[in-house]
């Protein structure tokens, strides 16, 4: 479906250029791409600290704080673009339903402005606890927002907007039950159909445990085929190629994300859609998800690989097909990711208490067995070995270990050019973003 409109839109942007515009504007190459990347993760520090401050009370979806929160993102993407109509007030970037507002800007583009690659991330969390303790909600998802609006301007930083349209939204009512996107996809303000890929942040900057301060994970990139496969892959190999420090994102089914963020409503709309997260430890849902256990040496390293995935999508030839989830839900790569991120636990493992410790060994010595077998003898009770082996894994991290700054990377401070140090009371720096007219 997608397909033929394109072929017959870039037809016709092509015969528009070459008719009325005497210097159109020239691809995006290899060095604009790098130096986008480059300035992917400035402001990433500030956003998150700013929306993770006691000030914003939790971000609750109809609460005095998710105003505030509103307030500050409308900030940040008025100066990325419009919103969808073209206009910038800020009811032009706001889309409320009955339980609360998304936000939705636009980067228009070049030459297919009618496809639109969308970035989005839930701005809402959980209010203020009955003792009055703020759920901060630093990971959770306020570095998932930061690292939307951070590509986002890298994106418009960009010396020419890329072919198609890059649309950033910013979901509220996510802690509801995926209220903010499920009313989005009901009454969408872009068509579905020409959303041609979905980039979903949730859980970003966190660690499971210290051992995977170095390790991500991309769930359901299977949903575009292998074209949305081989682009998440090739913006993990690009950023561990250029990043010492880079964080490998392993490739997971969409099953494995428990339709617990707001990929399963795009993945159910029929949007080829990748989620990157940082699944769900031992911070997860309390009020120690603060700014200070942010890992933001992994959070630029994720805003990167966040950076290229969207502009590759957004300036490729071609787009993702879209793929149904597969139907037996997990398999042998599966079982690699998973063996892969328990080997690198396994050192924390004496950070638990004894019953715990041996569960965990039980589980990760199961998913190795899979591995050890080989592909050819996948089988399909081996399908629930692995499911039981991510939910097995995350309830004993939940209760076995307590939530701690060890999580965060250790080290000196990570440089990221052009950003200054955090202070939640100073407004974010921009970096210059060149005019370009209305857009
Ligand atoms: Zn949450």
């Amino acid at each position: 479906m997608l397909r033929r409109t394109m072929a017959a839109s870039y037809g016709l942007a092509l015969g528009l250029a070459l008719i009325s515009l005497p210097d159109p504007a020239r691809a995006l190459d290899a060095s604009d791409i790098a130096g986008g990347a480059r300035r992917a993760p400035v402001g990433t520090r500030e956003i998150t600290a700013t929306l993770a401050s006691d000030e914003l009370e939790g971000r609750n979806n109809l609460t005095e704080g998710s105003r505030k929160a509103r307030a500050y993102l409308i900030g940040q993407l008025r100066e990325i673009g419009p919103g969808v109509s073209g206009g910038t007030d800020d009811d032009a970037y706001e889309h409320p339903f009955a339980l609360g507002t998304n936000l939705v800007a636009v980067i228009r583009g070049r030459e297919l402005p009618d496809e639109y690659v969308m970035i989005g991330a839930h701005y809402d969390h959980l209010g203020v606890a009955s003792n009055g303790d703020v759920y901060n909600g630093a990971t959770d998802n306020a570095a998932g927002v930061a690292v939307a609006v951070s590509v986002a301007r890298a994106i418009r930083s960009l010396p020419e907007a890329p072919r198609r349209s890059v649309a950033i939204a910013l979901w509220d009512a996510e802690e509801d039950g995926l209220l903010g996107s499920i009313a989005y996809v009901g009454d969408p303000a872009i068509p579905i159909e020409r959303t041609v890929a979905y980039v979903n942040l949730d859980i970003q900057g966190a660690n499971l445990s210290p051992g995977l301060a170095g390790t991500s994970i991309a769930v359901g990139a299977e949903t575009g085929g292998d074209a949305l496969s081989d682009v998440v892959a090739d913006a993990v190999r690009a950023e561990l190629s250029a990043s010492p420090r880079g964080v490998e994102t392993l490739p997971i089914s969409f099953i494995f994300g428990q339709l617990r963020s707001d990929y399963a409503t795009f993945v159910a709309a029929g949007v080829p859609t990748v989620f990157f997260s940082d699944s769900t430890g031992s911070c997860y849902h309390t009020v120690r998800d603060e700014t200070r256990f942010v890992d933001f040496d992994k959070l630029a390293s994720q805003s990167r690989i966040a950076y290229r995935t969207t502009i590759a999508l957004a300036e490729g030839a071609d787009t993702p097909d879209f793929v149904a989830p597969n139907p037996a839900l997990a398999t042998y790569g599966d079982a690699i990711t998973l063996d892969t991120i328990f080997t690198r636990a396994r050192p924390d493992l004496k950070r638990f208490a004894t019953p715990q410790r041996l569960a965990l060994e039980r589980v990760f010595d199961a998913v190795h067995a899979i591995v050890e077998r080989g592909a050819d003898a996948f089988r399909p009770d081996d399908v629930g070995t692995l499911l039981d082996a991510a939910l097995q894994t995350l309830d004993v991290l939940d209760d076995g270990l307590a939530c701690s700054s060890s999580f965060a990377r250790r080290g000196g401070p990570v440089f990221v050019p052009g950003e200054r140090t955090h202070d939640a009371g100073r407004p974010v720096e921009s970096p210059h973003l060149p005019s370009r007219g209305t857009r």
